[in-house]
C-alpha cells in the first residue's frame, strides 16, 4: 500500500500550528508534504492560555529552547490550580504539579499521611508536603530539575502563555521545517464518490488543496469531521453544566503569581491567568442559570487592572466526537471535542492527538484498523478528563445558588463513581498506566473536596507510627524554610527569561 504523499491541516489556530510544528519537525524531509490552509478573515479563538506539565516535554521534543519561547511568548510559570470557593465559600485547595512528600520508608507517602490523619487528627494538611503547593503560596519559583537533590525536586511545572505569540511562534517554527502555509477560506470540501474520503479543499479562490490525509483544526466549526463527514457527537452537557465563557484581558497588578486561579462563582467559575505583559481572565457559566450580560458584568466587577480588551462571549457544547477520526480525516483541537478549562487539558489534548497519530500513522487508505484503535485511545482520554472535571463539581457541599444545587445532583459517569467509591472505602486510587492523571492530582482534588476515606492502606501498620508523625511533624517546616530561601516568580522571571 502507497505511503502518505501529502498531509493537509485546516486552520491556524493553537491546534493547527501545534499539529504542523510536529509534523513538520518529526516528518520533515522523511515523508510526506504538509501543508496547512487558514483564513485570517475567520480567526482563531485565541483563549488557550493555561498549559500542563507535558507542555514542556513538548518543547523539549521539538527541540525548542524553554527560555527563548518564554521570552518570545511572553509565558510565565505554572505550579497548578489554586481552587477557591469550591467545596464552600471560603475554602480554597491547590492542584499542585509534581509528587507530595517523599516515600517514608517503603510506604507511599499519602497512605502515611492518611494514617496519621484518621488516627490522631495529625495537624498538616496533605499539600504541606507538595512542593510545588508550597512554592506557589509563597509566591517562589525554581527550576525543580536544577534542585533535584533539594526539597523541590519533586515538584513540576507548566506554562501560563499568550495563544497568540505561541501560534506565531509555532508558524515560524513550523515553516522554517517545510510546512506550506496557504492563506484562504475553504468554501467546499469535495469527497472521493467511491469511499467518501476527502480528496480536496476548494477556497474561495477557486484554488484546490488536496491530499491524503486530512487534520481539520478548524476549530467548533469542525469543517470536515462534522460538515463533511458527518461524525457525530457524544453530548457530555448532563454532566458538565458549563456551556459559556466570556473572556477578557487586562494589565497586570502586583505580582505575577506562579499559577493559575479558577473561583468559584454563583453559576460557573472564574479563571485568572497572569501573562508576564498581562492578565487572562474569564468566567465560564451555564447560560440557564445566568445570561451573557450578567456574567460579562460579574466578571468585569472582579477583574483587577484596566481592561485591555473587550469581552468577548464564547458558546461551547461539551462532549466528544463519536469518532475522532473517520475515513482519511483527523479531528485535532476543538473540532474533535471540547471539556471546560478548569484543568487547562485541551493544549494536552492537541499534542496527545498527533504523539498517538504518529503511532498509528496509516498509509493512503488509512486502514479502518488503525483509526479505531486511535479513536479508542483519544475517546479514553477525554472521558479520563472528564471524569476528573466532574469531580471538581459532584462533591460539592455547595447549595446556595440553583447552579450550584445542580451541579451537585448530577449523577456522575459509573467510572467515576467506581474511583470516588474505591477511595472512600480505602484512600486507594484507581491505577490507569496511560491516564494523563496520576495519585497526587486525584488524591489533591478529593481532599480538597473534602472526600475523606474511610481507613488507610493496612500494610502501612508495618512501619512505627512514630517514625511516621515524626517525618511529617519535621518535613512540613523543612520544605517551607527551604522554599522561602527561593527567588520570587518576578525575580527568577526577570533573571532567567529576561524580556
Ligand atoms: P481555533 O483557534 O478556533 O482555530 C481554528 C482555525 O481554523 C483558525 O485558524 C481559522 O481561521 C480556521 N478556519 C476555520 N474555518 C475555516 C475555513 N472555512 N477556511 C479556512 N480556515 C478556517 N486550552 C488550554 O489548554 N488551556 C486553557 O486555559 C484553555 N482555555 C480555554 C478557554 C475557553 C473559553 C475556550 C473556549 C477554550 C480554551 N482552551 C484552553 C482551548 C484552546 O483555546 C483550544 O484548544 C486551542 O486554542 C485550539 O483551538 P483550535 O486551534 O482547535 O481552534
Amino acid at each position: 500500500m502507497s505511503r502518505l504523499q501529502k498531509i493537509v491541516i485546516v486552520g491556524g489556530g493553537t491546534a493547527g500550528w501545534v499539529t504542523a510544528a510536529m509534523l513538520g519537525h518529526h516528518l520533515q524531509g522523511r515523508m510526506a508534504q504538509i501543508e496547512l490552509v487558514e483564513s485570517d478573515d475567520i480567526g482563531t479563538i485565541g483563549v488557550g492560555e493555561s498549559t500542563i506539565p507535558p507542555f514542556i516535554t513538548l518543547l523539549r521534543n521539538l527541540g525548542i529552547d524553554e527560555q527563548h519561547f518564554i521570552q518570545a511568548t511572553q509565558a510565565s510559570f505554572k505550579l497548578g490550580i489554586s481552587f477557591r470557593d469550591w467545596l464552600r465559600k471560603g475554602e480554597s485547595y491547590f492542584h499542585p504539579f509534581g509528587s507530595i512528600g517523599g516515600a517514608i520508608d517503603i510506604h507511599e507517602f499519602f497512605q502515611c499521611w492518611l494514617k496519621a490523619k484518621l488516627t490522631e487528627n495529625h495537624p498538616s494538611n496533605l499539600q504541606d508536603f507538595a512542593p510545588a503547593s508550597v512554592m506557589a503560596e509563597k509566591g517562589r519559583f525554581m527550576l525543580p530539575f536544577k534542585a533535584q537533590r533539594t526539597l523541590i525536586g519533586g515538584a513540576n511545572y507548566a506554562l501560563h502563555v499568550d495563544a497568540r505569540l505561541v501560534a506565531q511562534y509555532l508558524r515560524r517554527f513550523a515553516e522554517a521545517k517545510g510546512v506550506k502555509r496557504t492563506e484562504g477560506i475553504v468554501t467546499e470540501v469535495k469527497t472521493r464518490p467511491s469511499d467518501g474520503f476527502v480528496e480536496k479543499l476548494v477556497l474561495k479562490t477557486g484554488e484546490e488543496v488536496t491530499g491524503d490525509l486530512f487534520i481539520d483544526c478548524s476549530g467548533f466549526r469542525a469543517l470536515l469531521i462534522e460538515k463533511t463527514l458527518g461524525v457525530g457527537y457524544h453530548d457530555w452537557s448532563d454532566v458538565l453544566l458549563c456551556d459559556r465563557a466570556v473572556a477578557v484581558q487586562t494589565e497586570n497588578r502586583g505580582a505575577t503569581t506562579p499559577f493559575t486561579v479558577a473561583e468559584a462563582q454563583d453559576s460557573g467559575w472564574r479563571w485568572r491567568i497572569p501573562l508576564q505583559h498581562r492578565t487572562g481572565n474569564g468566567y465560564v457559566f451555564s447560560s440557564k442559570f445566568i445570561s451573557d450580560e450578567e456574567a460579562t458584568e460579574v466578571l468585569l466587577s472582579k477583574v483587577d487592572g484596566e481592561l485591555l480588551t473587550k469581552p468577548m462571549v464564547i458558546p461551547f457544547k461539551t462532549g466528544v466526537r463519536h469518532r475522532i477520526w473517520d475515513k482519511n480525516v483527523v479531528s485535532v483541537g476543538l473540532a474533535s471535542g471540547f471539556i471546560e478549562p478548569l484543568e487547562s487539558t485541551a493544549i494536552h489534548l492537541v499534542y496527545r492527538a498527533i504523539d498517538m497519530l504518529f503511532r498509528y500513522m496509516p498509509d493512503q487508505d488509512c486502514a479502518p484498523a488503525l483509526a479505531a484503535e486511535y479513536n479508542r485511545r483519544m475517546t479514553a482520554d477525554y472521558e479520563e478528563i472528564r471524569d476528573f472535571i466532574v469531580l471538581h463539581y459532584c462533591v460539592t457541599e455547595r447549595e446556595d445558588t440553583p447552579f450550584w444545587r445542580a451541579a451537585k445532583a448530577i449523577t456522575p459517569p459509573a467510572s467515576l463513581t467506581e474511583r470516588i467509591e474505591l477511595y472512600r472505602e480505602s484512600g486507594l486510587m484507581r491505577e490507569g498506566l496511560d491516564e494523563l492523571f496520576r495519585n497526587p492530582s486525584w488524591q489533591s482534588v478529593l481532599d480538597g473536596m473534602g472526600v475523606t476515606p474511610k481507613r488507610y492502606d493496612q500494610l502501612v501498620d508495618r512501619m512505627p507510627f512514630e517514625v511516621i508523625r515524626r517525618t511529617l511533624d519535621e518535613a512540613g517546616p523543612r520544605l517551607a524554610a527551604f522554599v522561602d530561601t527561593l527567588p520570587t516568580h518576578d525575580e527568577f522571571l526577570r533573571e532567567h527569561c529576561p524580556a
